[in-house]
């Protein structure tokens, strides 16, 4: 086993760990460790595009930019952070130019910008063109330039090491108002190597954790195969909470049966969702931006357009994106990706026939509890010192309870770049914190289980009836009892998998080994989102529950924490505990949310 020391280490080169580490690699030294090729990364395969208040085609500014943010979210929010992402998103773009990266352009040579779902024009009135852009490969650009730039800065990387642990110590402390309690700090990480099957530690004074999503809990999803919530899952079982977690999005338009993501760049450049009678339906849901309403509402929409018999195809089971009227040109120029999706993997031409799409899995509103400074939080009142959290892992909260499209790609760039200054400050004047002795022992404890392990069940198996039974009980509309359905099958799955086995027993390129560790990933953080689904008793943003369909502020205007605590049980759960935390306004009192 090496050990490896820095200053920095982050976990993740997507674009909130690299964009961390152009910050940190020019303050401190630093390490990104990362289970992918750094472009490779989710962040590449966004499409639609960056929203910043920049104003370059209309009239727009950061306070309709944080108010749309706000609502879109459902009000669930926190109003400090949506204010700082909002009013940085300027500079987050204005950086990303400087560094290279090549935005379309109006023919004045401006950033061009275009429509988004929920972004508009002073508080609501229209749709305003807020989102930058580059075709539909805006994060593939975003992804290529971070990487060129953290090259010209020397960052150091080690691709192809999972991180498997955080090394956390507790120490006795005193509160403000003198209760003694726990203070949890980092230490480092215990990493695996996947060519050699090596096991390496990093100590380091910060640890930025900035491992994306967990949208591989579904099947019908657009996330990529990697997405297992690596991070969400090892800071769960250090004793961090996970904020929000029953919050998912899902995004209107998967291609049909797939899930394969057809951006919402279409309907910013004016594709229409249709039934099978050629209606165009989001007139009755949302009568003021219609098919450019937040993606909660118009998942809903297009899921109970198919409950009530007006789906298109063969099975009535979906609904028709419609392209036609846009001239082809118009098309190849803005949205040539993912029309050859379609055109690839539906055998649709999109110039001449409508596309099947609906609703997919997408992006995870909660996860890692931060401020807006990327710390990490242990409790409402404490951070960690030395860590932080960025991207799609992280809860800041500026998503509230559902997203709004290009919100994203922002928050990874705003939230990236502060907590890789503030990791780096932190780590000029604080000192190392010991490693345990003998800190890898729990991982090669959890891989020699899985290696040695002489079951009958196989991973992939496990991780498809996991997949099944979210996507029939965690949807777009949710009960009761398909909630508790979906627990009691992930208790069903969680015993199977003890009795396991894998192929690989060796030592190099093992990734049968790391797909089950991942999957133990997944099965914790269904099982998060689940229980967290059961307990919020009502409907916000993207959590409907049928049984409690109104949004209702007097209980439940709060965030969700689910903390592991072996002495606690919840909703028939052992080992969880629920807390709340407030969330924070500023200036926008809740109103009802209608487009
Ligand atoms: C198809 C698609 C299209 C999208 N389009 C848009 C869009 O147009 N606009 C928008 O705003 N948002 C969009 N999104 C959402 C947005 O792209 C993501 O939320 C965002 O890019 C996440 O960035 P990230 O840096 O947090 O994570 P990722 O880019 O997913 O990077 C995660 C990193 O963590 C590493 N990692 C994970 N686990 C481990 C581990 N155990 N050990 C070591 N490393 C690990 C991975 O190697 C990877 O480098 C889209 C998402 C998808 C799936």
């Amino acid at each position: 086993m090496q050990v490896h020391k820095y200053d920095v280490v982050i976990v993740g080169a997507g674009g909130a760990g690299m964009r961390a580490a152009i910050e940190s690699g020019q303050r401190a030294r630093t390490a990104v460790l990362t289970k992918l090729y750094p472009t490779r990364s989710h962040t590449g395969a966004a499409q639609g595009g960056m929203c910043a208040a920049l104003a370059n085609v209309e009239e727009d500014n950061w306070e309709w930019h944080t108010f749309d943010t706000v609502k879109g979210g459902d009000y669930l929010v926190d109003q400090d952070a949506a204010e700082v992402m909002a009013k940085e998103a300027i500079d987050a773009v204005l950086d990303l130019e400087k560094m290279g990266l090549p935005f379309n352009r109006t023919p004045e040579g401006r950033i061009d910008q275009r429509r988004f779902g929920g972004h508009t024009r002073d508080h609501g009135k229209a749709p305003v063109r807020r989102a930058c852009y580059a075709a539909d490969r805006t994060g593939h650009m975003i992804l290529q330039t971070l990487y060129q730039n953290c090259v010209k800065h020397n960052v150091e990387f080690y691709n192809e090491y999972y991180v498997l642990d955080l090394l956390v110590v507790e120490e006795d402390a005193t509160r403000a108002d003198g209760t003694p309690f726990k203070q949890k700090r980092v230490a480092g990480v215990v990493s695996y190597d996947l060519a050699s099957g090596e096991l390496h530690v990093f100590q380091a004074k910060s640890v930025i954790f900035a491992t994306g999503g967990a949208g591989k809990v579904f099947k019908t999803t657009s996330n990529a195969h990697t997405l297992t919530g690596d991070g969400m899952g090892i800071a769960f079982r250090r004793g961090i909470p996970l904020e929000d977690m029953e919050f998912i999005q899902f995004h209107p338009t998967g291609l049909a049966g797939l899930g394969i993501l057809l951006s919402e760049a279409a309907r910013g450049e004016g594709a229409i969702l249709r039934n099978s009678e050629g209606e165009r339906f989001m007139e009755r849901y949302a009568p003021t931006i219609k098919d450019l309403a937040p993606r909660d509402i118009v998942a809903r929409s297009m899921a109970n357009e198919v409950r009530e018999g007006r789906g298109a195809g063969p099975n009535k089971d979906y609904v028709l994106l419609d392209l036609t009227h846009l001239e082809p040109a118009h098309i190849d120029a803005k949205l040539p990706d993912i029309t050859e999706f379609a055109r690839t993997y539906l055998g649709v031409e999109p110039y001449t026939e409508p596309v099947p799409v609906f609703p997919t899995a997408h992006y995870i509103m909660g996860g890692v509890p931060t401020n807006i400074k990327g710390e990490v939080l242990q409790d409402n009142d404490t951070i960690i010192p030395g860590l932080y959290a960025a991207g799609e892992v992280a809860c800041v909260s500026v998503h509230g309870s559902n997203r709004l499209g290009t919100n994203s790609l922002l928050d990874i760039n705003v939230f990236g770049k502060r907590s890789g200054i503030n990791a780096a400050e932190y780590a000029k004047t604080a000192e190392y914190v010991e490693i345990p002795e003998d800190p890898a022992a729990e991982t090669v404890a959890l891989l020699d289980a899985v290696r040695t392990a002489s079951g009958t069940e196989r991973i992939a198996a496990i991780r498809s009836d996991l997949q099944e039974t979210m996507d029939a009980n965690m949807q777009v509309f949710r009960t009761a009892d398909s909630i508790a359905q979906a627990l009691s099958d992930i208790a069903t799955l969680r015993e199977r998998y003890r009795n396991i086995s894998i192929q690989d027993k060796g030592k190099r390129f093992n990734l049968d080994l790391l797909e089950a560790v991942e999957l133990g990933f997944l099965l914790d953080l269904a099982e998060a989102m689940t229980v967290a689904a059961l307990h919020r008793k009502e409907s916000r943003g993207g959590h409907y529950r049928e049984d409690f369909p109104d949004r209702d502020d007097a209980n439940w205007m709060k965030h969700t924490m689910l903390y592991k605590d072996d002495a606690a049980e919840t909703e028939g759960i052992k080992g969880l505990r629920f807390g709340t935390k407030p969330v924070i306004f500023t200036r926008y009192e809740p109103m009802e949310r209608k487009y």
